[in-house]
């Protein structure tokens, strides 16, 4: 009798192996990891993107998995370790490339340790305070920090997470420092900056517009080198324009697989990328948000790895400067 090539794989001992034409095996979802809370501004992206991505990909579903945790290296190390059959996916910002250099002991090789399946977005950050603040404006906030010296809290999502490296920036600009209270990602530190448990916070627009749309915290500045365009955040001045001379933050999402992932699957992956990527209703979601989907070269892995290793380079001498890291 002839076995089927499932149970030959099994006999073989190459379970871990996937080919795509069986990609994606039927009725197994595939997992994408968001090393970050629910309801945050990473997870926003990837919830979009699952949907997005389930279409072209043949999958029976794609289901986020928030692993939060250590400015996303928790989650990172687990998707770096899971099985590189295509059935586990990263997805992971900016804090790819600002990790290695705030990390003495690294859980996973930035480099070495993935398949790099394209670029997905870039995302501008704001700089948000909590709605009983007395200022209305970043002028009047300078005020408000100068007079609050060593009493001002500043939320994020870790070391390595977005709103760190943003604040880090803001704190050695001004001269000032601030008590940094880290959370498992923005979403839980939005509630508390709502709540006025914390009073300051820099995330990305993916979390801030809506509250800012609402009035239910207040925003000063953006992050680019230039004014967004979003109805909400049109008003907001630039770090730039506000005397921050050189600030500039954007975070940038990409896919990853771990390591051994297949070619043929990668190639498959990115195939689905590229038309998620296309897709009117995920573009209109992300634009709505503030974020703009990337295209052409950026979506292809080469490229994208290039990219991650230029902002290891580029962020890494920011970081030490600033003598920020963990154990
Ligand atoms: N906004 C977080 C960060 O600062 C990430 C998240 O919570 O999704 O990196």
């Amino acid at each position: 009798m002839k076995k089927p090539l499932s149970l030959l794989v099994l006999a073989l001992g190459l379970g871990n192996v996937a080919w795509a034409s069986d990609y994606p095996i039927k009725d197994r979802p595939i997992t994408l990891i968001v090393p970050f809370t629910a309801g945050g501004p990473t997870d926003r992206v990837a919830r979009d993107l699952a949907e997005a991505l389930r279409k072209p990909l043949g999958a029976s579903s794609v289901v986020v998995e928030n692993v939060g945790g250590a400015g996303g290296t928790i989650g990172a190390a687990k998707a770096a370790k899971a099985n590189p059959d295509g059935h586990t996916l990263l997805l992971h910002h900016i804090g790819m490339a600002t990790s290695p250099a705030l990390y003495r002991k690294m859980p996973y090789d930035t480099m070495g340790d993935f398949e790099y399946l394209g670029m997905i977005n870039d995302v501008p950050m704001t700089l948000v305070g909590r709605p009983t603040l007395p200022a209305n404006n970043y002028k009047e906030l300078l005020g408000w920090i100068d007079a609050n010296k060593g009493k001002i809290n500043l939320g994020n999502a870790g070391l390595g997470a977005a709103s760190h490296l943003c604040g880090l920036m803001f704190q050695r600009d001004l001269k000032v420092d601030m008590t940094t209270v880290p959370y498992k990602g923005t979403a839980p530190a939005m509630n508390d900056l709502m709540g006025g448990q914390i009073d300051l916070m820099c995330d990305q627009t993916t979390n801030t517009t809506a509250q800012i749309e609402g009035k239910t915290i207040k925003a000063y500045a953006v992050t680019t080198g230039k004014r967004l365009t979003t109805p909400a955040l049109k008003d907001l001045p630039t770090l730039q324009e506000v005397g921050m001379k050189g600030f500039e933050v954007t975070i940038w999402h990409g896919l990853y697989a771990p390591k051994g992932t297949p070619a043929d699957v990668v190639k498959k992956v990115n195939t689905a990328l590229r038309a998620a990527l296309k897709d009117p209703e995920f573009i209109t979601k992300q634009q709505g948000l503030g974020a703009v989907v990337v295209s052409d070269k950026r979506i292809e892995p080469a490229e994208h790895r290039k990219f991650v290793q230029a902002e290891i380079n580029k962020w890494g001498p920011v970081i030490q400067a600033a003598g920020q890291y963990a154990d």
